[in-house]
């Protein structure tokens, strides 16, 4: 394997050098023996912060490619007690045992397993699942290793299925009916915990958001787990249900059942995506925790846009509801002119822009106080 050394954060690494893998002048980072993508990076740095902050003693690394993200961790983060390392693809673990030496790890456990068997043979406070496309088939695995209270983290870059523009592979993978609507941004992301939330029930475990994010082309989240069946109960009846909105008018609202439901608003037939979790995207305790921390990462290259990202997270954070897209809800309502952001930001008073659309605006006011701003302006 052709190799190149890169820098990422404090660690330098080898990955597979891309001018050995172009085809027709071209690189996809999956064509490479082993995977390394410094589009990641961002996924990575906010992910170091991340683990600073849990601390855990056990990190599993499940789908590691080159080690960069365990690597990562334990140079950056925390010195666990125990590192593992696994890829089931023998290339990848070579290279990760010289990555590891190279940064001064002597001791992880590296492993050339399947990650899933791995995942039945070992019980950790903190699991990184970042796999091709999709968590799913890793979900129930990975709630099964973790320890009470213990945090799984999940990259999903299929966001086709999760916003709803395959909703047959959503129905497939996510067991949800999704079609894409305005907020799909969002909706993809509550869609994934909802899955999680189900798996996790089956083995009488329930899981609640630490933190989460859109960025490029995935999301990232985080979850605690915790044991028991009332818990698990618990947060199915509380916090999965389902979403409408209405075609016509533009109303949004949670709903009970996928069945016919009729907007209040304008009487018209909602469009119904779920079920999907409708709880908060965030512990409000642990992103205060990220705020006051992150400024000691001003090393990473990503430095500003985490900044960036974390200071509209912030404030998002409090409320309840799914944003609204001012330029999909204007076009229903036959508005043209779609009035800035900041003006309705202004005219809403109680309200904030979302991280996951630029034309979106997140407020618990209800939406005919909205409309009244978009059409006032
Ligand atoms: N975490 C890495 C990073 O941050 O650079 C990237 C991981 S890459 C997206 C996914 C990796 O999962 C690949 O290296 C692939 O070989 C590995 N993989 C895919 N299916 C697997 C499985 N069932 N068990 C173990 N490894 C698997």
């Amino acid at each position: 394997m052709k190799l190149k050394e890169v820098t990422e954060g404090k660690v330098r690494i080898f990955v597979p050098d891309p001018t050995g893998y172009m085809v027709e002048g071209k690189f996809d980072p999956s064509w490479a023996p082993v995977f390394y993508n410094p589009k990641m990076t961002f996924n990575r740095d906010l992910s170091v912060i991340v683990v600073s902050i849990l601390k855990p003693k056990i990190i599993v690394d499940a789908l590691s490619a080159t080690g960069i993200r365990g690597i990562r961790y334990y140079v950056e983060s925390w010195k666990s007690e125990q590192l593992i390392l696994n890829d089931k693809n023998p290339n990848a673990t070579s290279l990760i045992q010289i990555n590891a030496k190279n940064n001064g790890i002597e001791n992880a456990k590296i492993y050339n397993k399947d990650a899933n068997a791995l995942l039945y043979e070992v019980k950790s406070d903190y699991i990184d699942i970042d796999p091709f496309g999709s968590p799913a088939p890793f979900i129930l695995s990975s709630l099964n290793a973790a320890t009470r209270n213990g945090i799984v983290a999940f990259t999903a870059t299929d966001l086709s299925p999760l916003e709803g523009s395959s909703p047959t592979s959503c129905r497939r993978k996510y067991d949800a009916i999704n079609h894409k609507l305005s907020s799909s941004k969002e909706l993809g992301l509550r869609v994934l915990i909802g899955k999680i939330i189900r798996e996790a029930a089956i083995l009488e475990k329930t899981v609640y958001p630490l933190f989460s994010f859109y960025a490029d082309y995935y999301y990232r989240l985080f979850v605690r787990v915790e044991n028991g069946a009332r818990k698990a109960d618990d947060n199915i009846n509380k916090h999965l249900k389902y979403f409408g909105e209405c075609p016509r008018c533009g109303f949004q609202t949670f709903v009970e059942e996928n069945c016919k439901t009729k907007c209040p608003v304008c009487g018209e037939i909602f469009s119904i995506i779920g079920p999907l979790y409708i709880g908060p995207l965030y512990s409000m305790e642990f992103l205060k925790r990220i705020m006051d921390l992150y400024s000691n990462f001003n090393y990473l290259t990503s430095f500003n846009r985490i900044q960036k990202l974390l200071n509209v997270i912030e404030k998002e954070a409090r409320f309840k509801n799914v944003f609204y897209n001012i330029s999909k809800l204007a076009s229903k309502l036959k508005i043209s002119a779609i009035p800035p952001i900041e003006s309705i930001l202004e005219c809403l008073g109680d309200a904030s822009r979302t991280h996951f659309a630029p034309t979106g605006i997140r407020t618990d006011k209800e939406y005919e106080e909205i409309t009244k701003c978009i059409k006032s302006l």
